[in-house]
């Protein structure tokens, strides 16, 4: 993602706490007391401009949704769409994904979602990919049992990395599609990446799958 300066954009998140929360550590296992309600969390990893969650956000009011972007420049936009919908199911983290475990802890979270994630194609980066296996460890330990990840993107060599992660880690597959945008899957919403790729003509590859229950 090409990343513009936007000097502004610190002060403008500070100005809407409500929005994106301002110290997420003090959050951790008490998300349902941040939404006030008893309602299941979704999380996206790294949401980028938030068109996907909010899509989410509006079409499942019974839901909660967390958007995590490590970039003030990229979760303005996202936060400026927040502001225009008013949605009270959705709120915005401005940190790193290597760090989740520092703000939610087990069962705090009941799916994962990511898409269009960096792809990070040099083999001496793979460890970057969100889809690693200790980016796994840390969604396991914070999902409820049999909790699950939902993976959409158009980058070949990133869905076959996962495929294999996801395989090795013992992750069970629910849902496959190699194109998406021509399978039966209904309700898709789409991210800002998948509409530009799908724009030129790219296949949108997506997966579901679920961790085993824990005995
Ligand atoms: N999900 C959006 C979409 O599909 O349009 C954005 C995709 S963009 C290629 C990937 C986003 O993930 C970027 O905004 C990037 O800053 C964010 N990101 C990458 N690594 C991250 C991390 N470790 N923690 C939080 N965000 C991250």
């Amino acid at each position: 993602m090409r990343l513009r300066n936007k000097p502004w954009a610190s002060e403008k998140i500070g100005q809407y706490p409500h929005y994106v929360v301002p110290n997420p550590e003090e959050c951790k296992g008490k998300w349902n007391e941040v939404f006030q309600n008893e309602n299941p969390l979704h999380i996206e990893v790294g949401t980028g401009k938030g068109q996907f969650l909010l899509g989410m956000a509006k079409q499942n009011p019974h839901i909660n949704y967390i958007g995590i972007e490590v970039y003030e420049s990229v979760i303005v936009s996202a936060l400026d769409r927040l502001i225009e919908a008013e949605l009270p199911n959705f709120k915005l983290l401005n940190v790193n994904a290597e760090e989740l475990e520092k703000y939610f802890t087990k069962n705090d979270v009941e799916r994962v979602y990511l898409n269009f994630s960096d792809p990070w194609p040099k083999k001496r980066h793979a460890k970057r990919r969100l889809t690693y296996k200790s980016f796994l460890q840390s969604y396991e330990n914070i999902l409820v049992d049999e909790g699950e990840i939902h993976f959409k993107t158009d980058n070949q060599g990133l869905f076959e990395f996962s495929l294999m992660s996801f395989s090795e880690y013992g992750l069970l597959l629910k849902f496959l599609s190699l194109d998406l945008h021509k399978s039966d899957f209904e309700g898709n919403i789409m991210t800002e990446y998948e509409e530009k790729f799908s724009q030129k003509g790219q296949r949108i590859y997506r997966c579901e799958v679920k961790y085993r229950e824990s005995l």
